[in-house]
Order: C-alpha cells, then sequence, then structure tokens
C-alpha cells in the first residue's frame, strides 16, 4: 500500500512481441495529481484487467486506443472520490471509469459513473454488474439469441463474459455446454447450471469431445476464445446455425494475423449466420442492462465469482494471468 503522498503508477515500458512479460511493464512513483477545474481526484479500490487490453499493447489496429509507451495504463476502475473539486461528486462516493492503473487518478467528471450496485461489493460493478455482464448480456440476448431447445456451446466458459452468458442462456430454455481449461472450471460450470462442460486442456481430439457433449450438433456459439476450439465448434454447426464473436483471445498474442477464418465452407452448408459485436454497440441501454444483471445477481438468479489480486503491484501479473486461464470467474485487482 502506498503512503498517502504518493502515487504509485503502472506505465508500459515497451511494446510486447508474441506473449507480453513483466518487462513490458513499469511501476512509477509519481505524485498524485491535481484536479484541473471539472475534474474529480478518485482513489482506486479496484482495477479491471480484461483480454482486450492486449491490444492496447500493440502500436497498430485495435478496437481500442494504443497505449502509448512510457505512459500510463488505463481500464476500468471502481474508487472514491478523495476530492471532488467542485463537481457533483461528493468526498467518498463510490465511482467507477477508465482510469490509470494507479492509487490515484484525476478525471473529468463527465467521465465517472456512481456506483450503483445496490448491496453487492463494489468490485462487481467491474465484473458482473460492469463491462463483462453487459457484454454477456447483450451478446447474448440481442446476437446470439438462444431458443429453447437450441443447444448453445460457449467458449471460455468460466470467465467473466462466458460464465454470464452460459446462465443467461440457461434462462433463455437453452441446453448449454462450456469449454474451460481446468477440473475446477468444469465444476463450477455444473453448479452454474451449464449442462455439459469439457476441460479442454485434458482433451486431444475437440472433435471427439464435442459429439459427446452436443450429439444434436451446435445451434448457437457464443465464442470468446476462436483457434483450435472454435474451429472444433464450427465442424458442428447445425443447419441456420448462429455464430456471435465476442472475442478470439487464443489469437491476441499472435504476431501474423492469422489466415483468415478457417471453416467458411461449412457457413455454405449449415446456411449458419456469424456475427461480430461490440458492448459499446449497446450503450444507450446500459443502465437498464445493469439493472436487469443487478436484479438476478440479488435474487439469487445469477451467480458470479471474482478472481481478487491483492496489491497494485501485482496489476501485471493478473493481468498476464488471463492468458494462462488463471481467473475463475471475473479477475479484478484490489488496490486499497
Ligand atoms: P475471461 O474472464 O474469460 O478470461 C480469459 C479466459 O480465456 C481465461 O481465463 C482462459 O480460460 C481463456 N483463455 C486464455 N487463453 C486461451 C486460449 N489460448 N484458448 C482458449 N481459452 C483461453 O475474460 P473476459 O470474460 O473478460 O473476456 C472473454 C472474451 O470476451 C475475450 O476474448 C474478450 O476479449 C472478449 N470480450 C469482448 C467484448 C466485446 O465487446 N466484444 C467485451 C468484453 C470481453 P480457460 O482456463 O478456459 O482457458
Amino acid at each position: 500500500m502506498a503512503d498517502d503522498s504518493e502515487n504509485r503508477v503502472w506505465t508500459l515500458a515497451q511494446r510486447p512481441t508474441g506473449t507480453p512479460d513483466d518487462d513490458c511493464f513499469e511501476l512509477e512513483t509519481r505524485t498524485i495529481p491535481t484536479p484541473a477545474a471539472g475534474e474529480a481526484l478518485v482513489r482506486a479500490r479496484y482495477l479491471s484487467v480484461d483480454p482486450y487490453m492486449r491490444g492496447r499493447m500493440r502500436a497498430g489496429e485495435s478496437y481500442a486506443e494504443p497505449w502509448e509507451v512510457g505512459a500510463p495504463l488505463q481500464g476500468g476502475v471502481v474508487g472514491e472520490v478523495a476530492e471532488p473539486n467542485g463537481t457533483a461528486f461528493e468526498t467518498g462516493d463510490l465511482v467507477v471509469g477508465n482510469l490509470a492503473w494507479a492509487d490515484y487518478a484525476a478525471a473529468p467528471a463527465h467521465e465517472l459513473t456512481p456506483v450503483d450496485v445496490g448491496d453487492l461489493p463494489v468490485s462487481t460493478a467491474l465484473g458482473a454488474l460492469g463491462m463483462p455482464g453487459r457484454t454477456a448480456y447483450f451478446g447474448t440476448r440481442e446476437v446470439a439469441k438462444p431458443q429453447p431447445g437450441d443447444t448453445m456451446v460457449v467458449s471460455a466458459a468460466a470467465g467473466a463474459v462466458g460464465s454470464v452468458v452460459g446462465q443467461l442462456a440457461k434462462m433463455a430454455g437453452a441446453r448449454v455446454v462450456g469449454t474451460a481449461g481446468s477440473e475446477e472450471k468444469v465444476e463450477w460450470l455444473h453448479d452454474l447450471g451449464f449442462d455439459a462442460a469439457i476441460n479442454y486442456r485434458a482433451q486431444d481430439d475437440y472433435d471427439a469431445a464435442l459429439a459427446d457433449v452436443a450429439p444434436e450438433g451446435v445451434d448457437v456459439y457464443f465464442d470468446n476464445v476462436g483457434g483450435p476450439i472454435t474451429d472444433a465448434v464450427f465442424d458442428h454447426l447445425n443447419t441456420d446455425a448462429r455464430v456471435a464473436v465476442c472475442g478470439q483471445i487464443a489469437l491476441y498474442n499472435a504476431e501474423e494475423r492469422p489466415t483468415g477464418p478457417r471453416k467458411l465452407g461449412k457457413l455454405v452448408e449449415t446456411r449458419a449466420r456469424v456475427e461480430g459485436f461490440l458492448v459499446s454497440d449497446f450503450s444507450a441501454r446500459f443502465e437498464a442492462a445493469t439493472a436487469d444483471l443487478r436484479r438476478w445477481v440479488t435474487d439469487g438468479d445469477l451467480s458470479y465469482r471474482e478472481t481478487v489480486t491483492e496489491g497494485l503491484e501485482r496489476a501485471p501479473e493478473a493481468f498476464l494471468g488471463l492468458f494462462e486461464g488463471e481467473n475463475v470467474g471475473k479477475q479484478v485487482v484490489k488496490v486499497s
């Protein structure tokens, strides 16, 4: 924990080649920023590490702005207002925003949203009730659209997005199969009500494993990973299947762009539809989504888990762990 006069800030030390490592990150000690007019100073409680941040480490194209070498890393942070500085906030108000990976950050008041999690832990504003929860909400209901009787496969099913997707698909009446990278995760998916789950790390034949858990084929696929798992699922798509492409984490560390989706021929045969989406496409409806998610969690209809890494100094470790599958549910870092 920092003393009250210093501000620890993570910056991008260098851009990675392939899989990032500790050398990409530098923890600097800077002064606590003085908020300008219209800004508030926020003391971080939790910060979010997310797979999309790998794209921000690149200089080139990604759907989020690249992080600059030498500049603070940024992402979802929930914290308390330390200095309202004449904004409409009061000292101690809990807010969420896109802030530096730091003990303290200043941000324009209009970029800070009051935390609205009811009696739930504030960290849920970064997880089940935050960006990943909303991604699952819109991706499932507006893109994948599982129907009663459908068989739906969800990859990275024990992650922040996937675990919510599977539960929402169950609510919609689908039969839900998850893929995940450990026996512990598979057990949790069963606890969540998934009908079947595959520990892909224990399989040498994804095709046979899928045939076993989805003998009638796959009507809906919610793709978080891409790569070999997605290739295998495509071979099991049914006529008129729908594929919602949420993420491709298996490819994020690749230096070469893969040579295109490899199984498009399957779409001719099945007349399946593949649709990518970004959660930001639905920003006008975030408030309503968060209200639904909060109600479901509060009423016990939606479960979530968080993997909490203690200490701002361990933020890179938490981030890198996403690519090793070390998180169950939402990975957050507890700062204070
Ligand atoms: P998760 O909590 O799911 O964490 C990532 C998980 O991915 C890991 O725990 C790991 O689980 C799995 N994984 C890592 N590497 C591989 C690999 N090579 N092959 C297969 N699985 C792998 O992260 P999120 O829930 O935050 O994000 C899930 C996906 O959704 C990501 O692709 C992300 O980029 C995307 N996303 C997209 C959004 C959008 O707007 N479209 C918004 C938010 C997220 P395991 O042990 O199972 O391997």
